[in-house]
């Protein structure tokens, strides 16, 4: 009898076993495995027949913890537990494939044999920390300066206080069509060569699925996703579970938050949902922000035009009036003819800001048409530099041009004139006598069906600061404005416009020392 119920217990504790979520092990207390159920199989990664007879501190403890574990392991052995039994301890376990886990464990001993149930906990410390990240994001986008400082902060708490190696904010470019990383935290300096791209296409890897679909997405292992474009270098800096929650204003998706991790992991909800709370945030800061900045860069805008008008509408204005009042019938000829000549050249000034205007308001309404045609770019500028050469020559400009025998591209013949005309006029405008223009096209050689074009001047130059604002409408540089060289700072609005119309794009390179040079870069197909 005795024995029929003693062995039915011993059947029903191993079904017990079998089943509990916790991981239980047993083992002597010399340290040898004598008992491991499916939970340790899966909280450590080793199955029963690998664990059974093996060191228990080599199996689930970090190396630099296993000392401390075997003197505890001594002191049970020896009748003096201290305070180890019975009671909830947490401590830093191993799994097999080599990452840390923090685990909840009871020991109890029964005569030879130390029992543990432990429980991954990995979880709930998430959940808790999430708490206080989410006060460091709400603090660090109150005290940001910028979009960009606020990006910064909020990939710095994730990173910090989550532990998670790497974690990236992308937001969609409009302008270029593209995602763009706006800031990335890199907790533990791996060297990211190959991951850490600066833009992707709308609709690769995480980011664009995030961004495509407007909502979270997890992938548990991006190093096996067939889809990722950066799955071997995920593979090789050692990235494998990774987190995207879209980033909103409204119903409309600005872009994603995510965060990679160094192992494995299935999709985990509650830590979607506070990674989407935090995206939320960064939404609605945006927003914000956004709103703030386009009501800046209006009044900014007003004040620029302001000024615009009162120099380059009066300015001309008041020459033709002057002038015309100094025209009587008592003049010399040649007198009368220097004269003319400037009323003539003001009122050039004014027809000239007239059509940059006109060309504003057409950008501005959508309609400047672009008429795609093959021509031959090489041609093209050889006509704009002969023309240009005109008011070079009474500056004493020197016009070098490195030009191959012929560029053929498709684009529209007036409107790609129009923007050659402007770099290369800017170039004698704003170049002091004696100076030096080079204008170069040629095919790209980094980007093969592309031509790259430049226009480079020896001239009064662009300060550093400023280079990002010189697209804007009516924005002019303090160089310019100090040398007292009239312009609208409408042409590189249009100029731009034309360019990105020919999916090209136009920018000013960086280089040192005195000058500007800008660079024009064009598929050959338009
Ligand atoms: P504008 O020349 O009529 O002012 P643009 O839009 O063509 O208008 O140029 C905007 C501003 O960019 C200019 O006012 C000037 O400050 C600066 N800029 C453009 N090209 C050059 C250049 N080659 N060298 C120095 N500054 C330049």
């Amino acid at each position: 009898m005795t024995g029929t119920y003693v062995d039915a217990v011993k059947d029903h504790s191993a079904a017990v076993l079998a089943v509990i979520s916790e991981a239980y092990v047993a083992a002597t207390v010399e340290g040898r495995v004598v008992q491991w159920n499916p939970a340790a199989e899966a909280t450590f990664g080793w199955s029963r027949e690998q664990a059974i007879g093996g060191d228990v501190a080599r199996l689930i403890i970090p190396e630099r913890h296993r000392d401390m574990y075997r003197e505890a392991l001594r002191r049970i052995a020896g009748g003096d537990p201290g305070r180890l039994l019975e009671r909830r301890l947490q401590f830093t376990a191993l799994h097999r494939d080599g990452h840390e886990l923090p685990v909840e464990t009871t020991l109890t001993v029964t005569g030879e044999i130390v029992h543990a149930l432990a429980r991954d906990v990995s979880a709930t410390l998430r959940g808790s920390r999430f708490t206080v990240v989410e006060a460091a994001v709400l603090r660090g986008l109150a005290e940001a300066t910028s979009s960009d400082d606020a990006a910064v902060r909020v990939v710095g708490a994730l990173g910090v206080r989550m532990g998670w190696p790497v974690s990236e904010l992308w937001l969609f470019d409009a302008d270029r069509q593209m995602m763009t990383c706006i800031a990335r935290h890199n907790r533990a300096g791996r060297d990211l060569t190959g991951f850490a791209l600066a833009e992707m296409e709308p609709h690769a890897g995480l980011p664009g699925a995030v961004y495509r679909d407007g909502r979270a997405h997890w992938i548990p292992d991006v190093a096996a996703a067939p889809s990722s474009p950066r799955r071997r270098a995920a593979a090789r800096i050692g990235l494998r579970a990774a987190v995207g929650a879209p980033i909103r204003s409204g119903s409309q998706v600005l872009g994603a938050l995510c965060v990679f991790g160094d192992r494995a992991e299935p999709s985990d909800a509650t830590l979607i949902s506070l990674l989407s709370g935090l995206a939320a945030h960064v939404g609605q800061y945006l927003e914000r922000r956004r709103a703030e900045e386009l009501a800046i860069d209006l009044a900014r805008t007003k004040d620029e035009f302001l000024t615009m008008v009162t120099h380059e509408l009066r300015n001309p204005l008041a020459v033709i009036l002057g002038t015309v009042a100094l025209l009587d019938d008592d003049l010399e000829p040649a007198e009368r003819h220097d004269h003319l000549r400037i009323i003539g050249s003001s009122a050039e000034r004014l027809s000239t800001m007239a059509d940059d205007l006109l060309d504003l308001a057409r950008l501005e309404s959508g309609s400047l048409e672009i008429h795609p045609a093959d021509l031959d770019l090489a041609g093209l500028l050889h006509d704009s530099i002969a023309t240009a050469r005109i008011a070079a020559g009474t500056k004493d400009l020197t016009v070098r041009a490195d030009l191959p025998f012929r560029l053929p591209l498709c684009g529209d013949p007036d409107r790609l004139r129009q923007v050659a005309d402007n770099l290369i006029g800017n170039a004698v405008k704003y170049t002091p006598e004696g100076g030096t223009i080079t204008v170069t096209a040629a095919a790209d050689a980094a980007r093969p069906g592309w031509v790259s074009w430049t226009v480079a001047d020896t001239g009064i130059g662009i300060p550093a600061g400023e280079r990002s604002r010189l697209f804007r409408r009516f924005y002019r540089a303090s160089t310019a404005v100090a040398a007292k060289i009239p312009g609208t700072g409408l042409g590189l609005v249009v100029t731009r416009t034309i360019i990105e119309r020919h999916h090209g794009t136009i920018a000013v390179a960086d280089t040192a020392g005195p000058g500007t040079t800008f660079v024009v870069r064009l598929p050959r197909s338009g």
